[in-house]
């Protein structure tokens, strides 16, 4: 380790909470899918911020509305009509069925914001006392607590009860579970159509149809997590639009931006029927800096046409890394996704593996110790998913299991 990344290890450790493992590497540039460390190192990002940055680095629109922007005004307040938070919410909504959008700044918040609307919609709309929210398990739904509990996973929420009632959780892909579960009680399901922090799991899409006619048999709501499968990277411009789905709130939030703090839900009319004046609010959601600077994005993911270019690149990487599992059988148990959201499940020391693509100038995901997760920018280019392909069959050639 250089000298450079130890003196940044070191504060790191002094003035920062404990709450991250973090990966060895301090990183300081980006342009499109390439990143260099503190060294003068240059990666492939193969992981995009965790889904975040879709359209690559330092991409230049982005730069140019963003630097125009901080000159002309940041934030004034949700008291006050905003331009840019009008023409992203238009822009949005034209991707989906929904019609109206509220903004906040994160994942979790738009889950948050999600479920309030869904127990304040039963409440208000359809007069019925139901405030259960039903979720799948290894889902991931945020850190809050509310999100937390919808997570239900007890490594996360250790040492944080009580968290609020309300979650009932069932096993993914059974559906007759999910129909025992749903009581008087329910006001909604919550899913991932492609479980990303489980190890990316795209659940079935019979299971996933099935949901949603359980939901309008009992007259609940159906409410799909697009956090991380969102914003075109399984291949539409959202997962549930593979299977004809029409949640009736939608939440969205990493990649809206580019990297900006934002979050979003889309809800049908009558499903935001719920919220009311006063109902909800947040200080930063949807101000006029991040408005513009996300419009420009969902802008650019429709005029590049960056889903089609995600679920062609994404063609182009199973195919690739299934020619490499049957090169390497007892090595890779299982090539796993939908688009540029990709998991490789390994039967050898996958943090080992991991280790050596970082070395070879490959940065992708450990999930669950056993998967390479990859979510690189959809502007990557196809030589780069080659590249990284190779450096895997390189990594696993040497690797003794
Ligand atoms: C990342 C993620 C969240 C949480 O988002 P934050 O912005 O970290 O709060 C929620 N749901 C899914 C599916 C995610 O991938």
């Amino acid at each position: 380790m250089s000298q450079a990344f130890n003196a940044i290890k070191e504060m790191e450790e002094k003035l920062l909470c404990r709450t991250y493992g973090r990966y060895p590497l301090a990183l300081e540039r980006g342009r499109g899918a390439r990143l260099w460390d503190v060294n003068g190192k240059e990666y492939v990002d193969m992981l995009a911020g965790i889904a975040v940055t879709g359209l690559g680095h330092s991409h230049e629109e982005l730069c140019e509305v963003a630097a125009r922007q901080a000159g002309r005004l940041w934030h004034v307040s949700n008291l006050f009509y905003q331009r840019h938070q009008l023409v992203l919410a238009e822009k949005l909504l034209s991707t989906s069925h929904h019609s109206k959008v509220f903004f906040c700044n994160s994942g979790a918040e738009a889950n948050e914001a999600a479920i309030k609307l869904a127990r304040r919609h039963m409440r208000r709309v359809k007069k019925r006392e139901a405030a259960d929210i039903i979720t799948l398990n290894e889902c991931f739904h945020g850190r809050t607590l509310g999100t937390l509990a919808a997570t239900g996973r007890d490594s996360l929420s250790d040492g944080f009860a009580p968290l609020p009632d309300g979650f009932v959780q069932v096993t993914a892909g059974d559906l007759d579970a999910l129909r025992n579960a749903v009581t008087p009680s329910t006001a909604a399901v919550l899913v991932e159509a492609v479980q990303g922090e489980g190890g990316v799991v795209p659940l079935p899409a019979e299971y996933l149809r099935g949901v949603e006619v359980l939901c309008r048999e009992k007259d609940i709501l159906f409410l799909c997590d697009e956090v991380q499968s969102g914003m075109c990277r399984t291949g539409k411009f959202w997962s549930f639009q593979h299977y004809g789905l029409k949640p009736d709130i939608v939440s969205v939030a990493k990649a809206l931006a580019n990297g900006l703090p934002i979050g979003a839900i889309m809800a049908t009319e009558n499903a935001a029927g719920g919220f009311e004046l006063g109902s909800h609010a947040t200080t930063f959601g949807g101000g006029e800096l991040t408005s513009a600077v996300a419009a420009k994005t969902v802008e650019i993911y429709l005029r590049d046409k960056l889903a089609e270019r995600a679920a062609v690149l994404g063609v182009h990487l199973k195919g690739v890394l299934e020619a490499l599992k049957s090169r390497h059988p007892d090595k890779i148990r299982e090539v796993r996704g939908l688009g540029l959201i990709v998991g490789i499940e390994l039967a050898v020391n996958t943090r080992k593996v991991w280790e050596e693509l970082l070395d070879r100038g490959y940065i992708c995901n450990l999930s669950h110790e056993k998967t390479l997760r990859l979510l690189p920018p959809l502007v990557i280019e196809q030589a780069d998913l080659d590249g990284f392909a190779t450096a895997l069959d390189q990594s696993l050639t040497s690797s003794s299991g």
